[in-house]
């Protein structure tokens, strides 16, 4: 069989993130007026950039941060570094960082950013040049009681140690507290790297209850082999499941007998990437998203899922470990066939949720054990996954609507308690 790479995203991810908000506003009876101003990003960003290049040249980068709300506490949420990259896939991943962290209860509002570069192409010291620059320009609205950012698809822990450098340097003292996702060196939190997928793993646990499944020995395919993935498949592997699918952006890996995911992650020849070498069959990731298993994971990038696919799904189970795995469309589709989905804002929130946990540990300068991270993730995640699965019983809805349900009320419930300014 033949690779390639799964389709591009379906449609507007921001069309996307409002017609799922239309959803809630509607079973809230919100009025027109706060509909607006949840409908909107508070800010938006665009910087294009120099940087110089190995060669000498120059070349012009764009890059964007986007504060979608601020009423719950300073906004919060990763950079993304892709040529997939565009203002609206930025507001769209903004505001479901309002609504992740208002489902976890975190006191904090919804930010995203990124730049529109390819990283594998840039060589270390140019990647470094062009996150410090890009810092740099975002300096006018990142701070550790403003906008916090942390890693997110195409950059790491190295990325965000420039970041709090160049922020650092610009304010003459050590700044850690201003993004998360660090190293653990320089104010990182013991089990940040792991964290979303872990709560991955959580809400698995918690999914499988709620249905009466088990986990141990569920057959699982998992679409995306990064920091999120690769985690999330080693740990359910490692909780009993049978894993049985995994791909990168060119294509994935089958085995009914299961996969070992220790190791393919040893053999991993860069982040992210499935070695060539990986024993099983080689399928496409349009295959692997329609593998009769037990658990679908997604967890690349958004659009996965749509009108087009949805009808040949045949996990009954999915977590969306991405954000925005899933188009509208393609949700009343699994909807209307009884798919059991956790929405992206409750199942990936395991980043956000130790990155809160990093972020009180910066400004205290006190560290916890990474037990102590572990057991208050799971905490905090069967909370709201309990509370999300209550909302659902009472308005007989899906996951994702009572998700939503919950987070747009807090919102809205801070919103009308603060007022509108002036
Ligand atoms: P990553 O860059 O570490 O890994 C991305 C993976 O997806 C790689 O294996 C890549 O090869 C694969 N991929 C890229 N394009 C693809 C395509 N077209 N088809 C199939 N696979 C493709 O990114 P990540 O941090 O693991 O993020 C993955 C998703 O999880 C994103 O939607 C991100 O927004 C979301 N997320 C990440 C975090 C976090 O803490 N990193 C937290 C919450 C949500």
């Amino acid at each position: 069989m033949t690779t390639t790479a799964a389709q591009t995203p379906v449609g507007n991810p921001y069309d996307a993130a409002v017609a799922q908000l239309n959803v809630a506003a509607e079973r809230l009876g919100l009025d027109e007026g706060m509909r607006e101003v949840l409908r909107h990003c508070k800010r938006e960003f665009t910087v294009n950039f120099p940087v110089q290049m190995d060669d000498g040249s120059i070349r012009v980068f764009t890059g964007y941060r986007i504060h979608h709300n601020e009423a719950r506490g300073p906004v919060k949420g990763g950079l993304r570094y892709s040529l997939s990259v565009s203002i609206d896939e930025v507001r769209a991943l903004a505001m479901w960082m309002t609504w992740k962290c208002a489902v976890a209860n975190l006191p904090y509002g919804g930010a995203k950013g990124g730049v529109i570069v390819d990283p594998r192409a840039l060589s270390k010291r140019e990647l470094e040049r062009l996150t410090r620059r890009f810092a740099a320009e975002i300096g006018l609205l990142i701070g550790p009681d403003e906008d916090v950012p942390a890693p997110d698809m195409g950059t790491d822990q190295q990325v965000m140690a420039w970041i709090m450098d160049t922020y650092s340097m610009m304010h003459g003292h050590s700044v850690p507290a201003v993004v998360t996702g660090k190293p653990v060196t320089i104010g990182g939190s013991s089990g940040r790297v792991e964290a979303t997928g872990r709560g991955v793993l959580f809400v698995a646990q918690e999914a499988c209850r709620d249905r009466g499944a088990q986990l141990a020995g569920a057959t699982v395919a998992v679409q995306g082999f990064g920091n999120v993935g690769a985690v999330a498949a080693k740990l359910l592997a490692e909780a009993g499941a049978r894993v049985v699918a995994v791909s990168d952006a060119r294509g994935g890996v089958y085995d009914a007998r299961g996969l070992d995911i220790a190791a393919l992650v040893a053999m991993s020849p860069a982040h992210g990437v499935i070695p060539d070498g990986a024993r099983g069959d080689r399928i496409t990731n349009e295959q692997l998203l329609e593998l009769d298993v037990d658990i679908l994971v997604p967890a690349a990038l958004e659009g996965q899922i749509h009108g087009g696919n949805a009808g040949r799904i045949r996990a009954p189970m999915i977590i969306e470990a991405a954000n925005g795995p899933t188009t509208p469309d393609g949700d009343a589709i699994l909807n209307a066939r009884g798919c059991y989905v956790v929405p992206d804002i409750l199942a990936n929130s395991g980043g956000v949720i130790v990155s809160y946990f990093e972020w009180v540990q910066d400004l205290q300068s006190f560290f916890w054990e990474e037990s102590e991270v572990n057991a208050k993730l799971q905490r905090i995640m069967q909370r709201a996954f309990a509370e999300v699965a209550a909302l659902r019983d009472e308005h007989h809805c899906s996951l994702r609507d009572a998700a939503y349900l919950l987070a747009v009320r807090r919102v809205v419930e801070a919103t009308q308690v603060r007022g509108i300014f002036p």
